[in-house]
């Protein structure tokens, strides 16, 4: 039951909050580079190749199926049966991703609810890989809205849209960059730069474990130009 504080905050005007996907919510690198690569590759697809695959997609918005092409394209891909057995094991072994989630994901975004927050998912990529990666968290249905683009300036641009709407904005985001768009589009968004990492996860002499924290490590490098509230866990984001 929301609290009569919750009530009447909620009475003021309403309030949302803006969450990023991968690398906040979801271990994007532990699905993706580490669990993904790995089934990949015991189908005979070399580690090299399969990076260099996905440099060359990635920013067109990231599909598996693009990634196929390309690996194809490449002459990476043994045959066309290949391709089929990697698409019928990925069915079959990465349906559920509820794993892929953060610790303190589920109940934050129960809480967030219970306290008369609207929350707003915003995922950068390939609309239908994107959607896929949320379904398959379990968490679409805790949203008010999803928004899948594969415009990298579009979380800037949403924030004019839902400054106006709501009376209080948090925005939840491990990319710094993102944030200071945020920000300087309207300077009232409370930002919460979030870090799932420690530094030196992305230098260590394993490569599992650096490919552990691949993408999300690069972040650690984003100076921000504007001051976000720094937290390394969702327990830390006070909401007000
Ligand atoms: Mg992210």
């Amino acid at each position: 039951m929301p609290r009569r504080r919750d009530r009447r905050a909620a009475a003021a005007g309403p309030r949302g909050i803006l969450l990023d996907f991968d690398h906040t919510l979801f271990d994007t690198d532990r699905f993706f580079w580490v669990d993904l690569k790995g089934a990949v590759a015991r189908f005979g697809i070399p580690s090299d190749a399969w990076e260099r695959a996905y440099e060359a997609v990635w920013r067109s918005g990231y599909s598996l199926e693009k990634h196929l092409d390309e690996l194809a394209r490449r002459g990476a891909l043994a045959d066309r049966e290949t391709r089929t057995r990697i698409q019928t094991t990925f069915d079959a072994s990465f349906s559920d991703l509820r794993p892929y989630l953060f610790a303190d994901v589920p109940a934050f975004l129960r809480a967030a609810r219970q306290h008369g927050f609207d929350l707003i998912l915003l995922s950068f990529g390939d609309p239908a890989w994107q959607s896929y990666k949320v379904q398959a968290a379990g968490i679409a249905s805790l949203f008010g809205k999803i928004i899948y683009t594969a415009d990298e300036h579009g979380k800037a641009a949403l924030v004019d849209e839902l400054g106006s709407r709501y009376r209080v904005l948090h925005a939840v985001d491990n990319n710094p960059a993102d944030l200071d768009a945020m920000k300087e589009r309207d300077a009232r968004v409370q930002t919460h730069l979030i870090c799932r990492v420690e530094p030196g996860d992305g230098e260590r002499a394993d490569l599992t474990l650096r490919e552990r924290f691949r993408e999300a490590a690069r972040y650690l490098d984003v100076v921000p130009r504007r001051r976000h509230h720094r937290c390394r866990s969702l327990d830390q984001v006070t909401l007000a």
